[in-house]
């Protein structure tokens, strides 16, 4: 039986590739803000309904990059249930995260962000989790009323929608991942969706060095082009973004459909007024080791994602205070099953099959052990 993977990366033909990029090789353009780049940040504004986005060489640059085009001091109020990026990207800026716990649908949970507020608070950085979005109007509400600033992680949230308006224009900037193992990949690379222009201006600088067209900076800066090549591969492979996402949208609705019978098992929620774009598929489970290695001895890989939360790794878990129970209990007995175009129906029913033979064994497993104590 062949493997089946976590994630795979979307990908054009082979040919489609070479096309897009064969005028490279006579331009010698390759880098620096050419034609294909500029040609991607446009057809992304249009596809993502965004004004004003500029692309980064990833996610996490793009990140650390919009947080510090704020000029932030003191606090940040955030999520532990994420990827080690948000943390860093926070810590890397100079501030202190101030970790906020979670709701059952593993955002951030907003009632608990004002207990949190000190005099040193200066933003939030909430993280779409799994493309679920955020409860981005009471986030809203409070950042106004305390004059915060709102940076809203949403590397998972490419083509999310909430009612109808793109998810990326909330907060004073979102930020995507085009990473290869996102929904959309530029191979590596990411954007920042600013809500004002001078953000985005100063961000096209700050990519380059601090460069504008005089090229004598008025800024400091870094190097986060995007280059050419991964240019090309965004343009080629947002041909197929709408198919790819289709398609999971149906491995979706069959997981849910052969998982939601079983009772120690706990679905997302998926709501009629969100665009998703199916980029992972939890599940919560106190079985959730069990079922992993069950799974894995059938060559079907899974991930525990997010295991451990961020404010438990090595390098934070003794820095900053720790109280987010929710975040911790999810975090072990969460679950990410596989969820990419090239998985076949059939592979589902055969996965959510193994599950449950997983679940039932342990269960007989589990009286048995009664019996005897
Ligand atoms: C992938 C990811 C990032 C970082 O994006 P890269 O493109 O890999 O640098 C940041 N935050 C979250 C939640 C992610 O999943």
């Amino acid at each position: 039986m062949k493997s089946i993977n976590i994630v795979k990366p979307l990908m054009p033909s082979c040919e489609e590739y070479m096309d897009e990029i064969r005028e490279l090789f006579d331009s010698g353009i390759i880098t620096n803000i050419g034609e294909k780049h500029k040609k991607l940040e446009k057809e992304l504004s249009k596809y993502l309904k965004v004004k004003n986005i500029s692309i980064l060489s990833s996610g996490h640059l793009s990140l650390s990059s919009a947080i510090k085009m704020f000029d932030l001091k003191g606090e940040v109020i955030t999520t532990p249930y994420t990827f080690i990026s948000t943390t860093h990207a926070i810590v890397e800026n100079g501030l202190t995260p101030v970790f906020c716990d979670i709701k059952d649908d593993f955002t951030i949970d907003e009632s608990k962000i004002e207990e949190l507020i000190t005099d040193k608070t200066c933003a939030i950085v909430p993280v779409h989790v799994y493309g679920f979005p955020c409860d981005v109007e009471k986030i809203e509400k409070i950042a106004k009323k305390h004059d915060l600033k709102v940076i809203y992680d949403a590397a998972h949230c490419f083509g999310v929608n909430l009612n109808n308006k793109s998810i990326l224009e909330y907060g004073d900037a979102s930020i995507i991942s085009m990473h290869a193992t996102k929904v959309f990949n530029t191979i590596e690379g990411g954007a920042v969706i600013s809500k004002s222009k001078e953000v985005k201006e100063r961000l096209d600088r700050f990519k380059n060095f601090g460069n504008d067209q005089s090229a004598n900076p008025t800024d400091i800066g870094i190097n986060a082009k995007l280059d050419e090549f991964r240019a090309a591969m965004g343009l080629c492979n947002l041909k197929h973004v709408d198919e790819e996402i289709k398609t999971r949208k149906e491995i979706v609705e069959h997981y849910i459909k052969y998982l939601s019978d079983i009772k120690e098992i706990k679905l997302p929620k998926y709501k009629d007024n969100i665009t998703y774009n199916y980029i992972y598929f939890p599940i919560i489970t106190e079985y959730r080791d069990e079922i992993y290695e069950g799974l894995k001895n059938e060559n079907i890989y899974c991930k525990k994602y997010y295991y451990p939360i961020t404010s438990e790794v090595k390098c934070y878990n003794k820095l900053y205070k720790r109280k987010t129970p929710n975040a911790l209990s999810i975090s072990k007995k969460v679950l990410v099953l596989p969820l990419h175009s090239d998985i076949k129906l059939s592979d589902v029913k055969r996965i959510c099959t193994l599950i449950k033979n997983v679940i039932d064994q342990k269960k007989k497993e589990g009286s048995k052990n009664e019996k005897i104590i």
